[in-house]
């Protein structure tokens, strides 16, 4: 079964809920008849309106993170329940930036895709390595990490979609080139196939993400292992996502 190809959009924290509605609207008049799947993932202050603009359309929800918890006493905490409950079908988990910034371990990124899937949310598990680990040849040790602790006693890839997302790539305007970004994304495939039936690994998605744009998508997507982007600065303008979501 071929791969469909997925462009999602993370716009992180920026747009107001005004803009995201808007920004929403425009990508959905402009996506209509792409043959990817294209999901946007606003800030947890306007799901619910962006929602309402993407609701029956072929754009999908997702959140940028989430708690492993259902629910109780976790301050400033979004649950997987209150995605599923307005709409949400995807889930980023593990960007880097919440890695980084925010301290999230392997074992939270475990815990979050456990919860996700148990909530029918779609994880999308976000894994890439430093600048300094590349040049040390600990890319490929840092990378089998964080897949294989992520998919700690989880039963099948089914629903999962991967994100390989080298960090020095993040909006750096520095892209990996297609072949270095083919080459890890064949590694992801590679251990996916060794804990799991290398078929069932053929058939997951594994995108590419960190300073994609409407000038370097095409080459990336022409590469065999990349089955599309998860897309930051460039998912903020509505024309630059949909020239993205219909790469040639
Ligand atoms: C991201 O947010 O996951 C990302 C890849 O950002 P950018 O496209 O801006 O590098």
């Amino acid at each position: 079964m071929a791969r469909t190809p997925m462009i999602a959009g993370n716009w992180k924290m920026n747009t107001d809920p005004v803009e995201g509605v808007r920004l929403a609207e425009d990508i959905v008049n402009s996506v209509g008849d792409a043959e990817a799947e294209v999901v946007v993932c606003p800030p947890f202050t306007h799901l619910t309106s962006v929602q309402e603009v993407v609701y029956g359309s072929n754009v999908a929800l997702g959140a940028q993170n989430m708690y492993f918890e259902d629910s109780g006493a976790f301050t400033g905490e979004v649950s997987p329940t209150m995605l599923k409950s307005i709409g949400c079908t995807y889930v980023i988990i593990g960007h880097s930036e919440r890695r980084e910034i925010f301290g999230e371990t392997n074992e939270g990124v475990n815990k979050k895709v456990h919860a996700a899937l148990t909530h029918s949310l779609k994880p999308i598990i976000a894994v890439g390595e430093t600048l300094e680990e590349r040049e040390q040849g600990k890319m490929e040790e840092k990378i089998k990490t964080q897949v294989t602790s992520a998919l700690e006693d989880i039963k099948s890839l089914e629903s999962l979609v991967f994100a390989y997302e080298p960090i020095w790539a993040i909006g750096t305007g520095k892209t990996a080139t297609p072949e270095q970004a083919n080459d890890v994304i064949r590694y992801i495939r590679a251990n996916l196939g060794s804990l799991y039936d290398p078929d069932q690994a053929k058939e997951t998605r594994i995108l590419y993400g960190g300073s994609v744009t409407p000038d370097n998508i095409d080459s990336l997507m022409a590469k065999s292992d990349i089955d599309g982007a998860l897309v930051g600065g460039a998912s903020l303008k509505a024309d630059s996502f949909a020239r993205i979501v219909k790469f040639q």
